[in-house]
């Protein structure tokens, strides 16, 4: 296989097209993340008064609510049984802030409770960063050679690159599951307006739809990556 077929490699074109899916995902979480940033919810609660309200609600008194740095970097911790808001979050008493701090105690409920696919969701989380480490270097390393050799580390190389990609996919269920529990405590607990809870719903949704664009983005990666290994395997 002469070199320059890796520079003028035509199945590059599926990483770009999911680099595009994300890209677009992400300005459209932040551009409505950014308008209800805006509206003020009328109860006036913060992000942080709202998760502490709904992990009591819950019966969850061990996670202790606390303020991050950064953008959307929201998350819960369940080693430390954290949650973190960022600096748009934490003191903010707008609907997008209440929704967001909502989903992020969905995730600490799914924990308390036991939710199957958050286990095995962090149970992924070390074989998908060696997975997605390792597996490039494998698959060019199984380039190079030949004979059996190849195909093994090249086949081994897309196993890894599997995991990866498993992770992005069970990532799914554990997000729309946390954002419905959010959508269901603020609408049956009277926090917000119904008005107010059609925000927040556009506002999960749209957060929901970059998580499915990073599963999009890392299947078409897998399928490069089958591609390349498929064409190896004929040329031989
Ligand atoms: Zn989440």
């Amino acid at each position: 296989m002469p070199m320059f077929y890796y520079y003028f490699d035509p199945t590059y074109s599926l990483v770009l097209i999911g680099v595009l899916i994300c890209l677009l995902a992400s300005a459209r979480v932040n551009s409505v993340f950014a308008r209800y940033s805006r509206v003020r919810s009328r109860s006036g609660m913060t992000g942080k008064e709202a998760a502490e309200r709904i992990l009591r609600m819950n019966g969850i008194y061990d996670v202790r609510v606390v303020h991050i740095p950064g953008n959307l970097t929201d998350h819960y911790n369940p080693g430390k049984k954290t949650l973190g808001l960022s600096d748009t979050v934490y003191n903010s008493s707008s609907v997008a802030a209440i929704g967001v701090a909502a989903h992020e105690c969905g995730h600490a409920v799914q924990h308390s409770v036991g939710y199957a696919p958050l286990s095995i969701r962090g149970a992924l989380v070390p074989v998908a960063n060696f997975g997605s480490a390792i597996s490039w270097p494998l698959i060019l390393i199984g380039l190079l050679m030949n004979g059996e050799m190849s195909a093994l580390l090249i086949n081994l190389g897309i196993l890894l690159f599997f995991a990866a990609v498993l992770f992005q996919i069970v990532t799914l269920p554990v997000e729309f599951n946390a954002s419905g529990r959010a959508v269901k405590v603020l609408e049956s607990s009277g926090m917000l307006y119904p008005d107010e809870v059609g925000a927040v719903k556009k506002v999960l949704r749209a957060a929901a739809l970059t998580y499915v664009a990073g599963a999009a983005s890392a299947i078409l990666q897998l399928l490069r990556l089958m591609i390349i290994g498929g064409r190896r395997n004929n040329n031989e």
